[in-house]
């Protein structure tokens, strides 16, 4: 029997592209949570559609690197940089991006925002209907469409419009907000009614999808169902589907002899001293600042942690030309300053900061050798970095401090210490908890999160969500 095709509609490709010559074309695969999740799944043979981050305003290059995607199983939609600049930067990292996090729009951008909402809005549409036009060329009956996140949320209506038997499932990677905070954006009927086309909405916890329902009930007047949410006897199911991590990718990393090595580099380097860490986009959600405010809080109340303790942060840049990030960037190197220069000898610093990505053998061995692992996110559509810290701390067992505001917070709540990052008494003093916990509990509480992590895999995750799919279908044409 020839495999269900799975055709999976996100903004970004698995895979940039960097132009070499008129018709030549360097691929990198960038194996994000996604890639490594579908790349398990052998029940459907998926297929990639997205832009692949470069502007290719000519022909020869259109085609050329169509098809060396190809190869890749990847398919490509082709956004002007007007169109990139009003769409991507403009409505879905500047509107959607910060709202759905409740981070409000910075102080003075604020009404210059309010002004050029309707071009970004218009712009967003337009983009999503050129990633509806690719998916329609490339659909075949029977095809399963997946489309992802808060950048096409547009999508699933332009695609039922072509065709209304495509058989269509939207996921949200971010947190759907509260319905007080939805009400607030312009364009809040349009955006909520083109997500309702769907056949199966999803969302990572049970929360989000009960914001996602009552925005439903509360500003289109809908009924919601325990089900999903009904329009005049049509039925989206909306339900919640927690992603996981290939968690055997990372347990399989650390009994390699290069990640040993550096494994056991890094514990000469740190030995007498217990190692926290943070791995973090530099993003506003991260809740960096107030991490390191608690940290310096923890140093200033505990004397005797000063020359015991080490955190290293790795925050990996991102939206850097943005100047709010900017922003945020020398005030986090600011905080970090002070704090070695309060706390630091000449031979050692509390806080190792770096703004760079590492590799993925380095950041296998660092959760390794970890003590502690702090997530401070203020809000987290889920966050991986929690789930890869327990994946690769089956001997240390180590301790994770996470934030309530974090997705993984619903799953990962019973083996981590859940503190409010906003309140940094709470926060350093379940450093300290941390810190100084029994091995007996630290055994039960990583045991628990192990065994979560390990068994609910991002595999298991896609699987889940595309057989919900099918049989929401088939449900729906049962009550016909
Ligand atoms: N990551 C990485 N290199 C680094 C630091 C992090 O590849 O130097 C990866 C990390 O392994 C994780 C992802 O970036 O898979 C971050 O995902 P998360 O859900 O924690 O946060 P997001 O960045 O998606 O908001």
């Amino acid at each position: 029997l020839p495999k269900q095709r799975l055709l999976v509609v996100a903004n970004r490709l698995p895979v940039s592209a960097v132009r070499r010559g008129e018709d030549s074309w360097a691929l990198e695969i960038s194996v994000g949570g996604l890639v490594s999740a579908l790349l398990g799944v052998n029940e459907f043979e998926a297929r990639w559609i997205g832009w692949a981050g470069v502007n290719v305003p000519d022909e020869i290059g259109q085609r050329t690197l169509t098809w060396a995607l190809a190869e890749k199983r990847c398919i490509p939609v082709f956004l002007d940089e007007e169109v990139v600049h009003q769409y991507y930067n403009g409505y879905c990292n500047n509107i959607l991006w910060p709202l759905f996090h409740y981070l409000g729009l910075p102080q003075e951008d604020r009404l210059a925002t309010t002004r050029s909402f309707q071009s970004q809005f218009d712009a967003y549409k337009k983009a999503n209907q050129m990633f509806a036009d690719v998916v329609n060329e490339h659909y075949q009956e029977g095809d399963i469409v997946w489309c992802h996140d808060y950048h096409l949320m547009f999508l699933p209506k332009c695609l039922k419009e072509y065709n209304s038997k495509m058989k269509v499932g939207w996921f949200l990677h971010t947190p759907f907000p509260s319905s007080e905070i939805h009400r607030t954006l312009p364009s809040r009927s349009e955006l909520l009614r083109s997500v309702l086309a769907a056949d199966l909405v999803g969302f990572h916890t049970y929360d989000y999808a009960r914001h996602f329902v009552s925005a439903c009930t509360r500003i289109l007047g809908l009924e919601g169902t325990p089900d999903g949410v009904e329009d005049q006897g049509k039925l989206t199911r909306v339900a919640a589907f927690p992603i996981g991590i290939d968690s055997d990718r990372f347990i399989r990393a650390l009994e390699l002899p290069q990640v040993q090595d550096h494994i056991k580099e890094l514990k000469e380097r740190f030995a007498g001293r217990k190692v926290m860490l943070g791995v973090d986009r530099l993003d506003m959600i991260k809740g960096i600042p107030q991490k390191i405010l608690a940290f310096e809080k923890f140093l200033e109340e505990n004397g005797d942690w000063r020359d015991k303790v080490v955190l290293l942060q790795i925050a990996v840049p991102t939206r850097t030309d943005v100047p709010e990030y900017q922003k945020l960037t020398c005030q986090v190197h600011e905080i970090v300053g002070r704090i070695n220069g309060r706390f630091g000898t000449l031979t050692t610093v509390p806080i190792h900061h770096l703004d760079r990505s590492l590799d993925f053998h380095a950041l296998c061995a660092l959760y390794a050798v970890t003590d502690v692992a702090l997530v401070t996110s203020l809000r987290d559509g889920m966050n991986l970095v929690s789930y890869e810290f327990v994946a690769c701390q089956d001997s240390k067992k180590g301790v994770l401090i996470l934030s309530e505001f974090a997705g993984a917070a619903q799953s990962l709540g019973a083996g981590a210490i859940l503190v409010n990052p906003w309140n940094i008494t709470e926060v350093s003093a379940s450093i300290g908890y941390a810190l100084n916990m029994p091995a007996d509990e630290r055994e039960k509480r990583h045991n628990h999160n192990f065994m979560h992590v390990t068994t609910h895999t991002s595999q298991e995750w896609a699987e889940t969500f595309v057989s919900e799919l099918n049989d929401t279908i088939v449900e729906a044409q049962l009550r016909i």
